[in-house]
């Protein structure tokens, strides 16, 4: 990477901080951020929330991320203070609904880890365990399967949580929700494995798709040797694979994968299949195969938006993926997209981001808003300490 890059991306994931720490919230010891949300298609509501997708536990994963590549004391106490609700004795799991890795208590385990090993402050890690203990099992088996708001999720953070701790005593939460997981998804054939999301039919893909949850089963299955949940993520990447080719048919009869990106889509699906492919080893070459093909299929079709989630920034951090996972090329890519994203941004005064036309309103979030394209950013400069949030990894 160029010099000259390093610099402008510094500059960018400074000023990203910066519009952070003044948008914050601060009350007594915690601090909280709002954002405005679309309603009706005129109206917005103000939105403050938790989650790793658009509350406070996503910003603090970018802000620990940011104190630990450049040692900044604003940035650490600020992803301190935006999980301190977390840390508490009592936590208000109470609160989430969900159990999944973007919106539930996933997401509280996922990010106390992730500031626990930026921080290096081993505190947090012990209250992820303490969090993920306290789920009931019922609501394992009894929610969503996918990975934003689902059983998946939850798995995801469990098996993050083992990669940085192997003994924390957890495993039998992850158990539960493997056992929900093998008992609620559907055979459409008998070689393959589907689960029904937010459509009314399963679908292929990241955020709410079977590919998602075969990803998730197949990190555990490396984890912990359970070679059922490895089987049953082989079985859902062949009905993903049979799915999406039904999708392209010319007769318009199927439809049609409708979003190209990490949310939804083939993008999504070839960084399930290369994190597979690199959970499960050599044993299973088609896996890295199909990788390189779904990202192949990728596009270059400039996003209308430069959200993490299925924006510009959200194809710079797939690209980026894509380049350790599949092809050196992909990160050059990466890389001049990021420059191109950040100098236009620089120029506009403001990224283009879902309610840009509300002036003085930041959308600080990490999925949707300026936390995610700093993220992004970030892990341009230091891939070593900042590991790709939109496969989990810890
Ligand atoms: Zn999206």
């Amino acid at each position: 990477m160029r010099e000259t890059h390093r610099q402008e991306f510094r500059e960018f994931c400074d000023s990203v901080t910066q519009e952070l720490v003044s948008a914050s919230i601060q009350r007594e010891n915690r601090v909280g951020w709002v954002s405005l949300k679309p309603t009706d298609g005129v109206g917005f509501e103000l939105h403050s929330g938790y989650s790793l997708y658009e509350g406070s536990l996503g910003i603090a994963v970018y802000l620990a991320a940011y104190a630990d590549v450049t040692g900044d004391e604003r940035a650490e106490t600020a992803a301190r203070q935006a999980v301190a609700p977390w840390m508490e004795a009592s936590p208000p799991l109470a609160s989430f609904s969900n159990v999944g890795v973007m919106v539930g208590v996933g997401a509280v385990c996922y990010a106390l880890v992730r500031v626990g090993v930026h921080l290096s402050d081993p505190s947090y890690v012990d209250k992820a365990i303490e969090v993920v203990r306290a789920v009931n099992h019922s609501r394992v088996r009894d929610g969503r399967t996918d990975v934003n708001f689902g059983t998946a999720g939850l798995l995801l953070a469990i098996t993050g949580l083992l990669q940085q701790r192997p003994k924390a005593p957890v495993r039998s939460v992850g158990r539960s929700a493997v056992e929900s997981l093998l008992t609620s998804g559907v055979k459409p054939s008998p070689d393959q494995l589907a689960w029904t999301t937010v459509r009314d039919d399963p679908t292929a893909g990241f955020a709410h798709g079977v590919d998602g949850i075969a990803y998730a089963l197949g990190r555990w299955a490396a984890v912990t040797s359970d070679d059922r949940a490895r089987d049953a993520a082989l079985a859902g990447c062949r009905f993903s694979d049979s799915w999406l080719a039904k999708s392209v048919d010319p007769t318009g009869q199927q439809e049609v994968v409708s979003w190209e990106a990490w949310c939804w889509g083939r993008p999504g699906v070839a960084l399930a299949r290369a994190g597979l492919n690199d959970v499960l080893g050599d044993s299973h070459p088609w896996l890295a195969n199909q990788a390189k093909i779904y990202a192949s299929q990728m596009g270059d079709t400039p996003k209308p938006e430069d959200c993490l989630c299925h924006g510009t920034f959200g194809d710079i951090a797939l690209q980026c993926e894509f380049g350790a996972t599949i092809a050196e090329t992909y990160r050059e890519s990466a890389r001049e997209l990021a420059i191109n994203a950040v100098k236009r941004a620089t120029t506009a005064g403001q990224l283009r981001l879902p309610n840009e036309r509300v002036e003085s309103v930041a959308r600080p979030s990490l999925l949707l808003g300026i936390a995610g394209a700093g993220y992004a950013t970030l892990r341009l400069l230091a891939p070593e300490r900042v590991p790709s949030v939109l496969n989990l990894s810890v």
